[in-house]
């Protein structure tokens, strides 16, 4: 895990965000100041990809956005599967 990652991790944990289901997979991730980005994930070769609409996640970087939806698709994921 990259220290840029771990760091995402643990503002995600910090900072208190509303995540919505929007669809199988889509979420939305509204921040304490009101911004809203759309969080999608889908796996391939059974490896779990992220995809946020927010500045560092068009640019391909980690952001906080990311592991605060993959927390929900993981409690998600881990329900239909039992
Ligand atoms: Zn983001």
């Amino acid at each position: 895990m990259t220290q840029q990652l771990q760091n995402a991790i643990n503002k995600a944990s910090k900072i208190k965000m509303t995540v919505k289901l929007l669809g199988s997979r889509s979420f939305l991730v509204i921040t304490p100041k009101g911004h809203k980005y759309t969080v999608r994930f889908e796996n391939v070769d059974g490896l779990r990809y992220g995809r946020c609409t927010c500045k560092a996640g068009a640019a391909n970087m980690a952001c906080y956005h990311l592991p605060k939806a993959a927390m929900v698709d993981t409690a998600i994921q881990s329900m239909r599967s039992h």
